[in-house]
């Protein structure tokens, strides 16, 4: 039997995320992925958003997605569009990039890492015991590992095998998704109308038309044929354009459920197996790729003896409302996609007010995961936040806050006075710059924050303590996130 610190079930994009944070911090971590190879069926997900191009140059790789993707300076709530090209990141904008492409990238990347990947593999169950988790695989083969984490998709093994309860909300309607040619032209772009959207779009060969058409009635649990499709278009369109030839045809719905617990024991959900809703606002993946670097860093000081097991606890207490508000945001967009006369007045509502300033940034913010906010407690506005990368001066010349990140090393940055600061008892696991700083302090959504002398950043770029000329608490928020202080 082979044995892992961690076994991560599912290679999709939480899985390898994860897997890729995991390497970075050393630990012996195998994916074991279903998949006979990374090749994705289909586009699937068309893209992401500003904070997950955040937490991807955060380690250095954001460039390989934006070299293969298009942006678009805003973020679409329901079908408002809303501007976000005043927000103060260097990404103010989202990336319009097919899953398949982002999975492709992916692997690249942790293909370059020291990830184990059992690809052709699928999990079936899992035990644990008080000192491991027993991983099973449908060949009839295990796996041993300290941890493991479900990143296997909506229909998780490794959620129901745990136990963990998905409660929610039954799926009120369904869409077909297709890749096809067709012998007629189909009208190209997005249609609304009273049961949901519609969209039809050529793909980059020029001959593939990717479909997305709302069903008139919740379509079964079964595979979907090219025989549903053509009635659904039918249905929409009058005609089904001649479709034929198809690569992919896949159902999904807006059920919407979220599980009760991300932790049970030493088995830990991530991504599509911890929240589904539907893909109104494209903010599934983006979830995911963030729960799996909220988890990665934390899951790895425990299993390096650095931290307490109780740390895995704050990543349920902080991803659960993120995913949270997103299902509750998502709902209100499906919504908003409908199009009878009742429904077209609330969307002239919700455009009227997403115009004004306040609530067009509030919108965007929430579903970019800039405006993310972790509860750290009381004090300065960007505890808890999203650290921005700023262009620092340091001895070794200039440098991006995001560049001292990307070995996914936690980091006290020290605005103030050069030498201010010792931390030997953390110094194996924190690292220390003295830097300057001299340009305005803006966080998305919040606007301008005052300057802060110091701030501790966590490997996942979130600020777990700021300095306002004070030392106070630094040692216990250090205790707290990067574990006890080493003996003299
Ligand atoms: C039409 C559509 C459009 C979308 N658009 C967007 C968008 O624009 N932006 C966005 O952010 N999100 C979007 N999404 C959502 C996005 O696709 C998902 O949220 C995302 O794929 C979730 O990633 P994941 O890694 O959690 O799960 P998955 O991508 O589902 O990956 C799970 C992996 O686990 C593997 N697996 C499953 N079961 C087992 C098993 N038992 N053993 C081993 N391996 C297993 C699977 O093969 C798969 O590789 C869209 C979804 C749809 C359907």
């Amino acid at each position: 039997m082979n044995e892992h610190a961690v076994v991560i079930a599912g290679g999709g994009p939480a899985g390898m995320m994860l897997a890729a944070e995991l390497a970075l911090a050393k630990v012996d971590v195998a994916v074991v992925e279903r998949r006979p190879n990374h090749v994705l069926v289909g586009s699937r997900a068309g893209g992401f958003h500003s904070r997950t191009i955040e937490v991807l140059d955060q380690r250095g790789v954001a460039d390989r997605f934006l070299a293969e993707g298009q942006v678009a300076q805003a973020a679409t709530f329901g079908t408002t569009v809303l501007d976000m090209s005043d927000f103060p990141t260097r990404h103010p904008y989202s990336l319009g990039i097919w899953q398949n492409r982002i999975e492709r990238i992916m692997a690249a990347w942790i293909a370059e890492l020291p990830v184990r990947i059992y690809y052709g593999c699928e999990v079936s169950g899992c035990a644990q015991d008080g000192a491991g988790v027993e991983v099973e695989r449908s060949d009839g083969q295990s796996l041993r590992a300290a941890y493991l984490v479900g990143c296997d998709g909506g229909r998780s093994v490794i959620r129901k095998a745990a136990g963990i309860e998905f409660p929610g909300w039954d799926p009120t309607r369904s869409n077909l998704i297709a890749e096809v040619e067709t012998t007629d032209e189909p009208p190209k772009g997005i249609r609304h109308d009273a049961t949901g959207v519609h969209a039809l779009h050529t793909m980059e060969d020029g001959r593939t038309v990717r479909v997305i058409v709302t069903e008139q009635q919740i379509g079964p649990a079964s595979e979907p044929t090219l025989r549903d499709l053509s009635e659904a278009l039918v249905a929409v369109y009058g005609t089904d354009f001649g479709i034929h030839n198809p690569t992919w045809i896949s159902r999904f719905t807006d059920m919407t459920r979220q599980a009760a617990t991300y932790r049970a024991g030493r088995v830990l959900l991530a991504g599509d197996s911890a929240h589904v809703h539907y893909p109104a606002g494209g903010q599934g993946l983006s979830l995911g790729v963030q729960d799996a670097v909220n988890l990665g860093w934390k899951l790895a000081q425990v299993v390096n003896g650095t931290s307490p097991e109780s740390l895995l606890d704050t990543y349920h207490d902080e991803r659960h409302p993120v995913a949270a508000r997103a299902l509750q945001h998502t709902m209100a967009q499906a919504a908003l996609q409908r199009r009878d006369e009742r429904i077209q007045a609330l969307v002239d509502v919700v455009s009227e007010l997403a115009a004004m300033d306040e609530p067009r940034k509030r919108l965007a913010g929430i579903i970019s995961g800039l405006d993310i906010h972790y509860d750290l407690g009381e004090g300065h506005p960007l505890l808890g936040r999203r650290m921005p990368d700023l262009d620092l001066v340091t001895a070794d010349g200039p440098l991006r806050v995001f560049e001292l990140l990307h070995d996914a090393k936690p980091l006290l940055l020290n605005l103030g006075e050069a030498g201010d600061f010792d931390i030997t008892p953390w110094a194996d696991r924190v690292q220390m710059i003295d830097a300057e700083y001299g340009g305005a302090w803006e966080l998305p959504v919040l606007g301008a924050v005052r300057a802060p002398t110091a701030v501790v950043i966590r490997p996942d770029g979130y600020v777990a303590w700021v300095g306002d000329r004070t030392h106070l608490g630094l040692p216990e928020a250090l205790s707290v996130w990067f574990g006890p202080p080493a003996a003299a």
